[in-house]
């Protein structure tokens, strides 16, 4: 017995003897609860959220009593405590949720009814390993695909979504002869499309520069709902921001707007990069652009550093002064009528920015999830060049602050043999069309096209095989096809939507049941968490080391998967590599001491390298400058074949889109515009079935009074949001904390249909699978809907 355990021991005994000696005269015999000594063991919460939370999980006789967070060390900005959010605490519920995978499972109705029958362990790895076999004999590696899935991350074994190939399924597929790969994430691939092109990357700088920054201007960031760990921006924010003038340019006035006093810009959806036009304009006439910065660093600002192959005044400069193709001069009024921000407002932001000594302009990533969103990123990044203000202490990229990351060996996968690759948001259109799909049409990376369409579907851990994938209706068909995906299997912990679509269903571990270890991304303190458990796993789950092991078993290549070791065997192996490297506790030392410390304190400046010395260290783009004229997409806008309306400019700039604030055939039927938003209860779908959350946290649509009061709508209403493709049945919240004519939803609400109507109010419900031109990925924010009463 542990001493921690002897003297609870000792108090719940005192505390029974107490009773005896000095209770009542009566008679009645008071039976003591025998007591029950508490286990501590530290789990994490690897949901993707990002910043993998320390959970002290607290056990009596196996089974979770409650859940504490990280309260270890002085808590000093160098060394601050990675405290779980409410959704982390929750834990338990998810481990005994009335959801929970139990058994294996085989369906029995159609893909998506939910109905299925119990089968053993046998039975679902002999049918498994059978599909595999068969589908790879019929249609070849490529027609194997493992879905985007982000329910655990950041972990050595139970983490990395298949894209990061941080997965065993990823090493025997790869024995197996591999499988199609994909690109892109959900969450940022318009970002990491707008910085590829730009910088070679996506640099930023740490939120500790904000110390340093004399003007904090953002563009959508909202850490208050989306990094609320103790490690997270929210709280490095009310830490370093501090007295620094703010200004947020957000259609919603959000959590982090209302927290840090600032100034709120509210933004029309879709429009961020008119008013950076507006802003390059005032800042370029003013006289105020940086042009030796610009002539040094950039190529294409103006026509003295175009490339060879541009046309005449093709350059930003002319674009924005009115001397390129379109004429149109990028004045504030311009802006205006775009945005929704009125001129004087847009004169005297760009004075801040020009007086400023060192603003930190950053972006949250709604900004992007838009179907021109590689434009708004673009245009964003263009102001701290225009002012010549990065790489330097205090300033930033334009991009999302950068957390301090403290990378763990992931499995081993090998080499994926099959070397196509497809947009992460296109494998819809891969199941149906995979043999059309080119690099040109759709594109397609590492080959010239795919040899196969999508029949057999591995998810794991994720709920974008339906939920979380624009357009569910659409969705829901390709998968009720089975003539097209001829097998879904699920890998998971409870009864999601996606879940519901598989043919076998396998129960995993939860987090807080399994051995592992996690690390966090986090502003200052990084915490490796050495996950260990003594919760009594009521049900029969099973790990994906496991569950691989025994369909590499039926197929032949155990000993090639396995390696002779086993899944504890390859923890300790992998992890003591990695800790010797980087001078972390051995395995043994971080189980005894459950979390440990990663202080990082050194600064995060982006592009500081390369402002430094641009020869000795050029970014990796095809000049190796900053690449305000982009070659590479020129040649695209060429080559590519593109939706009707699509575009693909070579330098940053504004484009009306389908669905966006312009689009006024579609808004006689359609007025509003609606975005999705992260709110509290949830990690993209994580939580969503978590009674806890769900009565702390409301799901309602927002709109503005004035939007509502021209509808009949007040507070609380139950109301009907219909789009061109779907619709779904929420509460409304009528507040002025949203601007008029802009509708938001928080996203990743469980969809549930009840006709055509989701009434589980899963905003996909209402999205488009139309990709964006240049990374072809999701614009999970443009849409037009209208609002009635229900
Ligand atoms: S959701 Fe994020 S902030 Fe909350 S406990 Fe999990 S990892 Fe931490």
């Amino acid at each position: 017995m542990q001493r921690r355990d002897f003297l609870k021991l000792s108090a719940a005994a005192g505390a029974v003897s107490c009773v005896t000696a000095c209770g009542s005269k009566k008679t009645e015999t008071v039976i003591p609860e025998v007591p029950v000594a508490e286990k501590i063991n530290w789990s994490s919460c690897t949901c993707n959220c990002g910043h993998s939370c320390p959970l002290k999980v607290v056990t009596r006789d196996g089974k979770i009593a409650r859940i504490e967070s990280d309260d270890l060390g002085d808590d000093s900005w160098e060394s601050h405590q990675s405290r779980a959010c409410a959704k982390g605490r929750s834990t338990k519920k998810k481990v005994y949720a009335a959801d929970r995978l139990k058994v294996p499972m085989k369906r029995v109705g159609k893909r998506g009814e939910g109905n299925f029958r119990e089968i053993s362990w046998e039975e679902a790895f002999d049918t498994i390993a059978a599909q595999l076999r068969r589908v790879i004999d019929t249609y070849g590696n490529e027609s194997v695909y493992c879905q985007y899935a982000s329910g655990r991350l950041y972990s050595f074994f139970s983490g990395g979504h298949w894209a990061y190939g941080g997965l065993w399924g990823a090493k025997l597929l790869n024995i197996l002869g591999g499988y199609l790969g994909q690109y892109n994430t959900y969450s940022s691939g318009q970002a990491s499309n707008a910085g590829q092109y730009t910088f070679g990357g996506r640099p930023a700088s740490g939120y500790a520069e904000l110390r340093n920054s004399d003007l904090y201007l953002s563009f959508g960031h909202n850490p208050a709902e989306t990094e609320m760990s103790g490690a997270g921006g929210s709280y490095a924010l009310s830490v370093v921001a501090k007295g620094v003038e703010t200004y947020v340019v957000d259609p919603r006035y959000s959590d982090t707007a209302v927290s840090s006093q600032c100034h709120w810009l509210a933004i029309r959806p879709g429009t961020d990069g008119a008013l950076c036009e507006a802003l390059a304009y005032e800042i370029i006439t003013q006289g105020a652009a940086d042009e030796a910065f610009l002539a040094k660093y950039c190529v294409g600002y103006d026509q003295s550093t175009l490339p060879a192959s541009a046309a005449a005044n093709s350059d930003y400069k002319s674009h924005i002064l009115g001397q390129g193709p379109d004429g149109v001069v990028k004045t504030p009024e311009y802006a205006a009528a775009i945005t929704g921000i009125c001129a004087e407002e847009i004169r005297l932001l760009a004075t801040k920015l020009i007086a400023a000594k060192a603003p930190f302009i950053s972006q949250g990533l709604g900004v992007q999830r838009h179907a021109c969103g590689e434009q708004a990123v673009r245009s964003i990044l263009m102001l701290p060049l225009l002012l010549g203000k990065v790489g330097q202490s205090g300033t930033n990229t334009g991009f999302q602050p950068a957390r301090n990351v403290y990378p763990l060996a992931f499995s081993p996968t090998g080499a994926n043999p099959v070397t196509a690759k497809i947009p992460c948001f296109l494998w819809t259109d891969a199941v149906v069309r995979g043999e059309e799909m080119t690099a040109t049409t759709d594109g397609i990376r590492g080959a010239e096209k795919l040899s196969a369409n999508i029949k057999f579907i591995w998810n794991y851990a994720g709920n974008a095989l339906i939920n979380q994938h624009s357009d569910v209706n659409k969705t829901h068909e390709i998968l009720q096809d089975e003539s097209l995906c001829e097998f879904i299997l699920v890998h998971d912990v409870q009864m999601t939507p996606s879940a519901k679509y598989a043919d076998i269903l396998l129960p995993d571990l939860t987090d807080a049941e399994g051995t592992d270890i996690s690390a966090n991304s986090a502003t200052e303190a990084g915490v490796l968490t050495a996950m260990t458990s003594s919760v009594n796993t009521p049900f029969s789950a099973k790990g994906c080391f496991e569950v691989c092991l025994e369909i590499a078993k039926r197929l032949g290549v155990e000993q090639e998967y396995a390696e002779g070791k086993n899944y504890q065997q390859w923890l300790e192996s992998l992890y003591n590599e990695v800790a010797v490297k980087k001078g972390y506790p051995n395995y043994d030392e971080l189980v005894k001491m459950g979390i440990y410390r990663v202080k990082d304190t050194k600064p995060v400046i982006g592009l500081k390298s390369y402002i430094d010395d641009p020869v000795a260290s050029p970014l990796s783009t095809p000049s190796g400058k900053i690449e305000v004229y982009s070659e590479t997409l020129d040649t695209m806008s060429k080559t590519w074949t593109l939706n009707e309306g699509d575009e693909i400019p070579a330098i940053p700039k504004y484009i009306k889109t389908w669905e966006g604030f312009e689009d006024l055939e579609t808004k006689k039927q359609y007025p509003l515009q609606l975005i999705g938003h992260h709110a509290k209860g949830r990690t993209h779908s994580s939580f969503h079935s978590n009674p806890w959350m769900r009565e702390a946290v409301e799901d309602a649509v927002w709109m503005n009074p004035k939007d509502a009061a021209a509808r009949g709508i007040s507070q609380g209403d139950e109301v009907l949001v219909t789009s061109l493709r779907g619709k779904l049945k929420v509460r409304a919240r009528v507040t002025p904390r949203i601007m008029p004519g802009v509708t938001s939803l928080p996203q990743g609400a469980w969809t549930k249909k009840q006709g055509d109507v989701d009434v589980g109010g899963c905003v996909n419900a209402l999205t488009s699978q139309r990709p964006t031109a240049i990374g072809k990925c999701n614009p999970q924010h443009t849409n037009l809907v209208e609002i009635s009463l229900y």
